[in-house]
């Protein structure tokens, strides 16, 4: 068992592609770390450079204690599992299983015939871990079979148990589970998450579902472009995304943008929905595209037929002081709210209201519009629009009474939001305390 410590990582494919772009990373000894981000974001390519597959550019690549820059994939001491299995398709399952094993362990033909006794040893002990390893994915039944007797989820365990017999440092995992069925990936899922609680062999497994992520990783890492987004635990990511990109990215639905500008009000700071006044609300940095019926009272025709959206205010109650004096700075300027789908109620919890009454405003309302109802069984997702932003979307508990086109207030848990500077990464302005994204989780408080 081994860390994988990546320094300032790079990959220029030819042509010029900067897909990976100066990483760190240092992965501990038994973690599983889950490598997450859109198709492109270079995470395939880092995965490839840990198993020597891809050579890298620039920086280093250490396993356990040793530069493994130059050192073959043969020689690294991974296992990795791929998408389609890569099965040897005359083989039987058991073959499978055991030829990397028999290739590395035991030397040529002639030695096996000069050294009978040491061969049928050898020969014994890859027999029990291939039998451990059939037993462990419950595939024993099946080690008589050629892959093209297997399905698709029978085959996947067959390429992880071919990983495990190897008794690898770490294992690599590329999409393993994107080519079975919404049900095996979630059951193979479980189990591949047990049979990490079991094993404790270091894992890099690279996904584009952010689901997968959450559920598999002790940490997991977000890439955009090239770079570290955030490295951290799933719910550091979900609760304290350090960027606007971390936030957008983890959480599904996704979180809610609002453009607007943060106001200082009553010895607090609020959130005014829209631009500073005299900008357009459309089209800028930070903006969620153009926004429906948005028309400045400064517009071309008489004043009284271009009514002033009615934008909405929410009182940032819930700001830590490390927020708030960061925040000073951007008052009168544009940032962005993010509220995530599961923060927008339809009435303020029960339970939560008393709280509200001690300790100040923990709900605020915005009034809205309805304009899609998606129901999920116990939630629904509701999609609603304000003066300013549409699509905004509220997953909540089912319930009759909302009408399409109708008004509706949602109230906004302010304990739960978050305020980003503009832009793509725009950074977590409302965090008690900030890191660079690349730092590992830890040193995010
Ligand atoms: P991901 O796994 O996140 O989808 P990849 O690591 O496969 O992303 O690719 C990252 C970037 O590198 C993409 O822009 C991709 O087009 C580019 N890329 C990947 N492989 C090659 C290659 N062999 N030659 C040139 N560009 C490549």
């Amino acid at each position: 068992m081994a860390q994988v410590l990546l320094e300032k990582v790079t990959k220029v494919y030819p042509g010029g592609v900067r897909a990976v772009d100066g990483i760190d990373l240092a992965i501990g000894d038994r973690e599983f770390v889950v490598l997450v981000g859109p198709s492109g974001c270079g995470k395939s390519t880092t995965l490839r450079m840990i198993a020597g597959l891809e050579e890298i550019s620039t920086g280093t690549i250490r396993i356990g204690e040793r530069v493994v820059n130059d050192v073959p994939p043969k020689d690294r001491d991974i296992a990795m599992v791929f998408q389609n299995y890569a099965l040897y398709p005359h083989m039987t399952v058991y073959k499978n299983m055991a030829f990397g094993l028999t290739l590395r362990t035991l030397p040529g033909p002639l030695w096996r015939i000069t050294h009978p006794g040491e061969s049928r040893k050898l020969r014994a002990g890859i027999d029990s871990r291939v039998r451990e390893a059939a037993r462990m994915l419950d595939i024993e039944h099946l080690l008589s079979r050629k892959p093209r007797q297997l399905s698709g989820g029978q085959r996947q365990r067959v390429a992880l148990g071919r990983a495990i017999v190897r008794e690898p440092a770490a294992f690599l995992f590329d999409e393993p589970l994107s080519n079975l069925d919404a049900k095996l990936r979630v059951t193979t899922r479980a189990e591949l998450k047990r049979l990490h609680q079991r094993l404790k062999t270091t894992t890099i497994y690279v996904t584009h579902d952010q689901e997968e992520a959450m559920t598999l990783g002790d940490r997991i890492v977000v890439m955009n472009d090239g770079v570290i987004q955030q490295a951290d635990t799933p719910l550091n990511t979900y609760n304290r995304p350090v960027n606007r990109f971390v936030a957008g990215f983890i959480g599904m639905p996704p979180m809610n943008f609002f453009d607007g500008t943060l106001r200082a009000s009553g010895g607090g700071l609020s959130f005014e929905e829209g631009p500073p006044p005299g900008r357009s609300p459309a089209g800028r940095d930070g903006a969620i595209g153009p926004a429906p019926g948005a028309q400045e009272t400064v517009s071309s025709g008489p004043p009284e037929l271009t009514l002033p959206p009615e934008r909405f205010t929410l009182p940032m109650a819930q700001l830590s002081p490390g927020a708030l004096a960061r925040l000073g700075k951007w008052v009168s300027k544009n940032v962005v709210l993010g509220v995530r789908p599961e923060h927008l109620h339809l009435r303020p919890p029960a339970g939560e209201l008393a709280d509200a009454r001690e300790g100040g405003v923990e709900f605020a309302p915005m009034r809205t519009t309805v304009n899609v109802i998606e129901p999920l069984g116990n939630d629904m997702d509701v999609y609603f629009k304000t003066s300013l932003h549409d699509p905004v979307v509220a997953r909540v508990e089912a319930q009759s009474g909302l009408r399409v086109d109708a008004a509706a207030t949602l109230y906004v848990d302010l304990r739960k939001v978050h305020l980003f500077e503009p832009g793509e990464t725009g950074m977590n302005l409302s965090l008690e305390t900030t890191s660079p994204a690349t730092e590992p989780a830890h040193a995010i408080a």
